[in-house]
């Protein structure tokens, strides 16, 4: 195959087909049964941690592989396309709290946790939202009081992906936002917060959701929980400038995601509509059928390029690609969910009814209009994001 966007390196190429080797032989077959259990597969992390994946954009000098957003794209989307509840939990591990630690701790707070989140010896978390609102997150009303011995966090944190793991087992740590000072962004501090510190405990979990059920979520509850300042993640007051640095690279995986679902819904529709034979023809001969095939494939191939384009120019560190990372994961979570639908539609009843994992892909889906930014926050930020430009490039 010649080298693409979509795989700009020999060592890009081969990521692909070993991620997809090892996502098809280990990932896939364990999907269904850890859907309908709403159970997380700590062996398979611990599996993809081996394989220097949960560390595939660390730094070296923590075991990590120090690869780039492209490769990071690559991997995410084709985990997805096997298990995109198992893969949330990859990611917000390694990007919402690895990665995020690797581009804001220092070197004391990344030498304590990196090494053992590279391999997945500990399983991580990133805590922003909140009971009363996730978009607003200035709004966010945890607070970290100082004190003589540092901090004292109180309040709680809601949704928060491996804040559980299985039979109410808390995951290890958390980057944790609250703050510090006044009503506005520059009052906003991040903090790292371990599992067994005082005042630190489990909240409600958050069974019984529509998907992405193979990884667990819960609340978290602060109570006079005292903080170590070196704790402290960047400057007090410095949390929004921290979430900035890394947003694009939250969002461009959360991209990549929602294309690995879309794969896997259009490959199915597509086998599908070849075998299944209806008024003596296969699916695949009537018109209604191939618009659904057509579109889905260009609609896919547009996301495609759009996360693969994005990811270059992260990748080289060239230009700012917030507004590219909003626009992907704006444009392939609903693609996602379309090419989901119009899988069920080409399968029927068998669609429906579960054979096929088109109804979880379905559900899947959806999360990624919701999770890491609503669509109407990536609306909002690619508006304001334009309004600093008269002419578009
Ligand atoms: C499965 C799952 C896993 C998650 N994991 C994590 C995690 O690990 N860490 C974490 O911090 N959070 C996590 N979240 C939370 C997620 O990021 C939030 O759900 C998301 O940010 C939206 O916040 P909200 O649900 O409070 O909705 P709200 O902010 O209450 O919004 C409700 C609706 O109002 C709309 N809305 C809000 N404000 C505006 C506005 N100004 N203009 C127009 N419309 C508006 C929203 O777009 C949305 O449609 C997770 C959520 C889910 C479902």
């Amino acid at each position: 195959m010649p080298l693409d966007l979509f795989h700009p390196t020999e060592s890009h190429l081969t990521l692909r087909r070993t991620v997809r080797a090892f996502a098809e032989a280990e990932v896939a077959p364990q999907a269904t049964a850890h859907d309908r259990q709403e159970r997380f597969n700590l062996d398979l992390f611990r599996q993809v941690g081996a394989r220097g994946w949960l560390g595939l954009t660390l730094p070296s000098a923590y075991g990590g592989a120090q690869q780039d957003a492209t490769a990071a794209a690559i991997l995410y989307e084709e985990l997805a396309a096997a298990d995109a509840g198992f893969t949330l939990s990859c990611l917000s591990h390694s990007v919402l709290f690895a990665h995020h630690l690797a581009c804001c701790g220092n070197a004391e707070q990344q030498s304590r946790f990196l090494p053992d989140a590279n391999v997945g010896r500990i399983v991580a978390g990133m805590a922003m939202s909140e009971s009363g609102g996730g978009t607003d997150v200035i709004g966010m009303q945890t607070t970290a009081q100082r004190v003589e011995a540092g901090y004292l966090l109180n309040g709680e944190k809601m949704w928060i992906t491996n804040g559980v793991l299985n039979d109410g087992e808390m995951g290890d740590v958390f980057l944790v936002y609250a703050r510090t000072s006044g009503n506005g962004p520059r009052g906003l501090s991040l903090f790292l917060v371990e599992k067994g510190r005082e005042g630190f405990t489990l909240g409600r979990g958050v069974d019984g959701r529509l998907g992405v059920r193979a990884s667990k979520s819960a609340q978290l509850l602060f109570k006079d929980c005292l903080i170590p300042v070196e704790n402290r993640v960047g400057e007090e007051g410095g949390a929004v400038r921290s979430m900035v640095q890394t947003l694009a690279m939250e969002r461009l995986t959360m991209a990549a995601m929602s294309l690995g679902i879309a794969r896997r819904a259009l490959e199915l529709m597509n086998q599908y509509a070849s075998r299944r034979r209806a008024f003596g023809k296969p699916l695949r001969d009537f018109g209604q059928i191939q618009r659904h095939i057509g579109e889905s494939y260009a609609e896919w191939m547009a996301g495609r390029t759009l996360v693969f384009h994005t990811a270059q120019r992260m990748s080289a560190s060239s230009a700012d690609s917030q507004l590219d990372a909003d626009a992907a994961k704006l444009y392939c979570a609903t693609m996602a969910k379309t090419l989901a639908d119009r899988a069920i539609q080409v399968l029927g009843a068998y669609g429906y009814s579960g054979e096929y994992p088109v109804e979880r892909l379905w559900r899947d889906a959806k999360l990624f209009e919701i999770g890491g930014g609503t669509l109407e926050a990536h609306q909002r930020n690619i508006t304001r994001g334009l309004s600093r430009l008269d002419q578009l490039p």
